[in-house]
C-alpha cells in the first residue's frame, strides 16, 4: 500500500491528474474539475429506459429500435462534448477509465435487474484503425465491462467495410449507409444472451441500432447499450 502511495505521488508530480472535461489540472472528483462539474449536463431523472432520453424528451413515439434499452448519463454538449473530443480526437486515453466509470454507473442505477452477458463495441475497419491509430471505442468498452465484470469480446461484431461519416449525410442516407456494413462473425457466442454495446456518444443512434439489428439478427436474446452522452432530440431534427 505504501509503494502505491508514494508511485502514485511520483505519477502526479509528472503527470498530474487532468479534469476529463476540459483536460485542466485541478482538485478532481472522480475525474472532473470543480466547475465542469457545475457545467455538465445530466440527463435527469425520470428518464425513458427505452431511447434514454428524460420522459419530456422521450423519441420513442417517432423512433423504433432493435435494442431493447439504452442509457448515458450526460447530454451531448458543452464539456461533455468537449471531453468526447479530448478522448476521441486528442487520444486522452488515460480518459478512457474515468469515462468508463461514468458509463457504468449509469447502467448500473438504470439496468439494475438486467444480467449482461457480454460487453461489445461498435466495430471499426483495419483501415480505420490504422489513420486513427487507436480503437477508441473498444478501449472504453474494454473499461465499462471490466468495471461491471462482464466479459468484452472484441471480434464478435465487425464492420466490413467503410463508410462516410454519419453527421454529414441526412436520416435517409444515413439509414442506407449503414445497412450491411456491420456482421456477426460467431452467432453462437450471442445467441440468447443478453448484450451490452458501448459507445462513446449516440447522436442519431443509427450506428448502435444498426449493430443491435445484426446481434438481433444473429438471435441475441436482449440487447442494450450505453455511451457517455446522448444528443437532445431538439438538436437534432432533420
Ligand atoms: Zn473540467
Ligand atoms: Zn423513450
Amino acid at each position: 500500500m505504501k509503494k502505491n502511495g508514494l508511485l502514485n505521488g511520483i505519477l502526479n508530480a509528472f503527470f498530474p491528474p487532468r479534469c476529463v472535461f476540459c483536460d485542466k489540472v485541478d482538485y478532481l472528483y472522480d475525474g472532473v474539475c470543480k466547475e465542469c462539474l457545475e457545467k455538465v449536463e445530466k440527463i435527469e431523472e425520470p428518464v425513458c429506459l427505452k431511447c434514454g432520453m428524460n420522459k419530456k424528451e422521450c423519441r420513442c413515439k417517432s423512433e423504433t429500435h432493435y435494442f431493447d434499452g439504452i442509457c448515458a448519463p450526460y447530454s451531448y454538449e458543452g464539456v461533455v462534448r468537449r471531453g468526447i473530443h479530448l478522448y476521441k480526437f486528442d487520444k486522452n486515453r488515460i480518459n478512457a477509465e474515468p469515462l468508463a466509470r461514468m458509463i457504468a454507473a449509469c447502467v448500473r442505477e438504470r439496468f439494475p435487474d438486467v444480467r449482461f452477458d457480454m460487453a461489445v463495441s461498435v466495430p471499426v475497419t483495419k483501415s480505420r484503425l490504422k489513420e486513427e491509430g487507436f480503437d477508441h471505442g473498444a478501449l472504453l468498452a474494454q473499461a465499462v465491462a471490466n468495471e461491471l465484470n462482464l466479459l468484452y469480446d472484441k471480434t464478435v461484431l465487425k464492420k466490413i467495410y467503410e463508410t462516410r461519416s454519419q453527421h454529414l449525410l441526412n436520416r435517409v442516407l444515413r439509414r442506407g449507409n449503414l445497412a450491411g456494413v456491420f456482421e456477426v462473425t460467431d452467432s453462437a457466442k450471442v445467441e440468447g444472451r443478453t448484450v451490452l454495446i458501448c459507445d462513446d456518444v449516440s447522436t442519431t443512434g443509427e450506428t448502435l441500432d444498426e449493430c443491435s439489428k445484426m446481434l438481433w439478427l444473429a438471435g441475441a436474446g436482449m440487447i442494450y447499450c450505453c455511451t457517455l452522452a446522448l444528443t437532445r432530440f431538439t438538436e437534432n431534427k432533420q
